[in-house]
């Protein structure tokens, strides 16, 4: 038995994974079992809910199980930037600092969950803990970036303005008008960082890759089938993103967005050198959803650059050409004098949103509990969530607990076919310009 859903996310439209050596995947799950406690999905909230089950419940056993191979998911795909300071759009509202407030505890919370698992079990993840810059290329960001540093300015966050000038020096492109550099904020590589948390994985916990839920029901103890297997567990923990509405929960709250990308292959010295002082860095676009640029440990830029509605779908090969041809003109806007370098590697990606910007973190019933929805910047928030998801699930109490429960609901979204035309139109709005990328 296969499920279509679940295929398509290897071999092609491949990340940062095409440029590490072959990891030989954990064997599927087969045959019959029972478990007191099963975590569907291996990204970084799944992986955070299994390490922090584990640690909680040192003799229980804790069945992960992932649908694809580990990195193939938004954990494993994505711009590796780790937030300790979201960015939220328009002026500073004081009505809102407590709502300010929360988010941050939860991206301060995640990133220091996130250190001490790096650093404890000597993680190898191009870790580098000075910041990025929040940059803005035309009139409609500057006023962003403005907005931003009055924002930054309140709330007494640490940053630095930077002008054209300077900025060409650091990052050998004069694209960008102005900047702020916030000091707190991580960058990774994210595959890297998730084979490591694999690796690294507790031994209470076993991890099943190619291996999808395809069913999930029964009340006081619930019953899943995979392709090759039948699991009995007494509590199950939802880290499967958008792709929870295929096991029939938060449908028409969450959706699909698809993402795509560009990598240059790996910069000559002399290129490298036209890049200005800093050996690597990160840039966000203050324009809603605008590039996203890096320039890796390894000498590659990698340039993230349109946001669409596909059905929640990657796109195939075919369909990556108008994007690539997108990531091109962005990058050699960006650097005319590396004009001849071609890009080696191309992908897409999917990553779950709400129309309200909310995430989930919800008890569905006495014995199945969610969490995802991280609306692009799920890095910190994905390590604090599924912590606080497994901490819930074992009736712990805690701040980060009580942070996560004060989600807002998510605004519901029109059922089908009317999904569709409002999920495009909910994408087109919030990502207003991407890839035009002024
Ligand atoms: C291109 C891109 C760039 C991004 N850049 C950044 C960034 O720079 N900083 C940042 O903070 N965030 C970024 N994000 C967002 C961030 O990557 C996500 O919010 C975060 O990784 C979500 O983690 P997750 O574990 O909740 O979900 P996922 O990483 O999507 O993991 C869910 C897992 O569940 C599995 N699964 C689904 N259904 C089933 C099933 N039925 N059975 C078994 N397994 C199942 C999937 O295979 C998947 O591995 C980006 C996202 C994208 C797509």
């Amino acid at each position: 038995m296969t499920d279509s859903r679940f295929s398509k996310y290897q071999n092609e439209n491949q990340s940062w994974v095409s440029f590490l050596e072959n990891r030989v995947p954990m064997s599927s799950c087969h045959g019959e079992h029972h478990t007191k406690w099963l975590v569907i999905g291996a990204g970084l909230t799944g992986l955070s809910a299994a390490r922090r089950l584990a640690k909680l419940n040192p003799d229980d056993t804790v069945m992960l199980l992932d649908a694809r191979e580990i990195g193939q998911s938004a954990s494993g795909r994505n711009s590796g930037f780790a937030v300790a300071h979201s960015h939220f759009p328009g002026h500073f509202d004081a009505k809102l600092v407590k709502g300010y407030e929360r988010i941050d505890r939860l991206n301060i919370k995640g990133l220091d969950i996130l250190r001490s698992e790096v650093s404890n079990n000597n993680i190898e993840c191009d870790w580098q803990e000075d910041g990025f810059y929040h940059a803005a290329a035309d009139k409609k960001s500057l006023m962003a970036c403005d907005d931003f540093i009055d924002y930054l300015e309140h709330r007494q966050i640490n940053f630095k303005t930077i002008l054209q000038e300077e900025l060409k020096e650091q990052l050998g492109t004069s694209w960008y008008q102005k900047a702020v550099k916030v000091s707190e904020g991580v960058l990774i590589n994210p595959t890297k960082l998730l084979f490591g948390l694999a690796e690294s994985i507790p031994k209470n916990v076993t991890l099943y890759e190619n291996s999808p839920v395809i069913t999930l029901s029964g009340k006081k103890q619930i019953t899943l089938k995979t392709p090759h297997a039948s699991i009995k567990a007494d509590k199950v923990l939802m880290a499967c993103n958008y792709e929870a509405t295929h096991l029939n929960h938060l449908k028409q709250k969450i959706l699909g967005i698809t993402l795509t990308g560009s990598f240059t292959r790996r910069l000559t010295d002399e290129e490298f050198d036209s890049l200005g002082k800093a050996s690597s860095w990160g840039v966000l676009s203050l324009h809603g959803g605008g590039a996203t640029l890096r320039l890796t440990k390894d000498r590659r830029i990698a340039l993230r650059n349109t946001a669409e509605y596909n059905k929640g779908k990657l796109f195939s090969v075919s369909q990556m050409a108008t994007r690539i041809q997108i990531h091109r003109q962005a990058f050699e806007n960006r650097f005319p004098q590396l004009k001849a370098v071609p890009f080696e590697e191309s992908y897409s990606c999917v990553e779950g949103v709400s129309a309200n910007k909310t995430n989930f973190f919800k008890k569905l019933s006495d014995n199945l509990f969610v969490a995802g929805g991280f609306n692009g910047s799920g890095i910190s928030k994905g390590v604090a969530f599924g912590t606080a998801l497994a901490e819930y699930a074992s009736s712990e109490t805690s701040e980060l607990i009580s942070d996560c429960l004060q989600c807002p609901n998510a605004l519901r979204m029109p059922p089908s076919p009317m999904l569709g035309v409002g999920a495009r139109f909910l994408i087109r709005q919030r990502f207003n310009g991407v890839g035009k990328d002024r």
